[in-house]
């Protein structure tokens, strides 16, 4: 063991959550390591935790390249081009995708160098007075000493105790974004955002697919009428998604590239059988606590695993803090980000700040699926008196010249004050659109705000400012 290194501040995890906070801490002064445990594809160290190397954008590289493809079968026609026998080259995709993440990664162990972050590239445990061990990928163990620790492990998929990943036939993400071929028959366990967005590309490139839902509801989380959309146009894709169907059986038969999933559910018929090629089980992730924490830190766990946190991601322990998927609230990167920053600035002495209430939330799939702030359900729920107003992509000239009319914009504002508590998108571009959702109730503006705001014509936006004006039955574009 060589001698201990002292730091203000040692992260452990450099994913969204923990390189947020490393680079924020080092441009606030504070002399800062940043110590990560994961490998890339090339077995080399690969900064930016998930999120860069097996998450949002890898995931995103394969939906654009899928959608690609799709539009190529059934939208180009409508715009008068044909072409013959397009074909998609998988390996060419995916190693599209890899090229990305690697230029990403390393992106990330730039910024750390330029913004003077020490990186150690190992895996970390925490010990009593903020001394992190680090093992490092070459055998050797360095000790480090935090006046501050930020823990930033993020997060791991779950494991179904009959369906074992085996990284060929039973795969989580990890293994879905690296499929050697399209399979005939994709089985998916969970409608959630992981299971409907690796679905859709490897719908769109020509596989069956079969998504698994143990809800009876879905996306549950999501506006009814925005779920309801949604899913009317992923039927019309041919995504086939069976909901209140729980999984109790995934055996593996057949050998090299015979080899099947057997799967066993039962919905409201009762048992059923499905027959796959590949099975992806996407039921959630949990937080990357295993061996990361020595047992006289003091730093407690709650019953889900995640690090307990106070509302400043303190962790009750002395110079203590945790961020990101490790902790309560969404598993989002944008989530981690905020955090991350929050964190640093309050320990250089500022006032660092997370707001809940208007993270955005966001599916890319097609139509993607957008929302900021209060369900209609949640506010009648809680007795909100509240007005909706929506507006239909159908109506919107830009969206209808672009072929992509499905799906609608939805505000929903305070009945007697008018004040935005929330956006709900479906369609186009709606990922992007969403943001002036969480702008006007960042500011806390009121939809008449958002319907007095000039929009170009014609853009997406426009369904947005007549949905505001529909809030009080004055839209142009529609019948009110
Ligand atoms: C397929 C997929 C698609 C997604 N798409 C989106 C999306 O579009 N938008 C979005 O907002 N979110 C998305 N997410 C979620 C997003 O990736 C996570 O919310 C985000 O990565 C969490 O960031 P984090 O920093 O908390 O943790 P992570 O990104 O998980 O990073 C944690 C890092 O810490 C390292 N680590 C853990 N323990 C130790 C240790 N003891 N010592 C050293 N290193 C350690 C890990 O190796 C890892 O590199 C997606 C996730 C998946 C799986």
């Amino acid at each position: 063991m060589s001698e201990q290194q002292t730091f203000d501040v040692v992260v452990i995890g450099a994913g969204p959550a923990g390189y947020h906070a490393a680079i924020r801490a080092a441009q606030l002064g504070l002399k800062t390591a940043c110590i990560d445990a994961a490998l890339g594809k090339d077995g080399k160290p690969a900064l930016g935790g998930t999120c860069l190397r097996v998450g949002c954008i890898p995931s995103k590289a394969l939906l654009d390249s899928s959608r690609q493809f799709w539009n190529m079968g059934h939208l180009f026609g409508d715009h008068g081009i044909s072409f013959k026998d397009a074909k998609i080259d998988v390996e060419a995709m995916v190693g599209r995708k890899d090229k990305i993440v690697k230029q990403f990664t390393g992106g990330i162990a730039m910024l750390f160098k330029a913004n003077k972050v020490t990186p150690f590239h190992g895996f970390g445990t925490l010990h009593k007075g903020n001394v992190v061990k680090v093992k490092q990928h070459d055998g050797s163990e360095v000790e480090l000493k935090g006046t501050n620790v930020i823990i930033a492990a993020g997060s791991d998929s779950i494991e179904l105790p009959f369906a074992k990943f085996d990284g060929d036939t039973i795969v989580d993400n990890v293994g879905a974004l690296d499929f050697t071929e399209v399979p005939k028959r994709l089985g998916v366990i969970g409608a959630g955002v992981i299971g409907l967005e690796l679905g859709s590309v490897w719908k769109r490139l020509g596989a069956e697919v079969t998504i698994l839902e143990a809800l009876p509801d879905f996306l549950a989380a999501a506006d009814a009428e925005v779920a309801k959309a949604a899913a009317r146009e992923f039927k019309k894709q041919g995504l086939d998604i069976q909901l209140g169907a729980k999984v109790s059986k995934a055996e593996v038969k057949g050998k090299g590239k015979k080899k099947e999933v057997h799967l066993t559910y039962t919905d409201a018929k009762g048992e059923q059988s499905l027959v796959v090629d590949k099975l992806l089980v996407a039921v959630g992730r949990r937080a990357a606590t295993k061996n990361l924490l020595a047992d006289d830190t003091g730093v407690k766990l709650d019953a889900r695993g995640l690090v307990e946190v106070d509302e400043h991601c303190h962790t009750g322990v002395d110079g203590v803090w945790a961020v990101g998927d490790c902790v309560r609230g969404p598993m989002l990167a944008h989530k981690g980000f905020e955090e991350g920053i929050a964190v640093a600035e309050l320990i250089a002495g500022l006032p660092g700040h997370v707001n809940f209430d208007t993270i955005p939330w966001v599916i890319y799939t097609e139509p993607e699926i957008a929302w900021v702030g209060k369900t209609e359900k949640q506010l009648k729920d809680e007795g909100t008196p509240y007005k909706a107003g929506s507006f239909p992509f159908a109506a919107i000239g830009r969206a209808v010249a672009m072929g992509e009319p499905a799906g609608f914009v939805k505000v929903i504002a305070h009945a007697e004050t008018d004040r935005v508590l929330g956006m709900h998108l479906v369609g186009v571009g709606v990922s992007e659109l969403v943001h002036e959702g969480v702008l006007t109730m960042e500011f806390k503006g009121s939809a008449d705000d958002l319907a007095r705001i000039c929009h170009a014509h014609p853009t997406l936006s426009e369904a947005i400012h007549d949905a505001a004006m529909a809030v009080d039955k004055r839209a142009i574009h529609k019948a009110n």
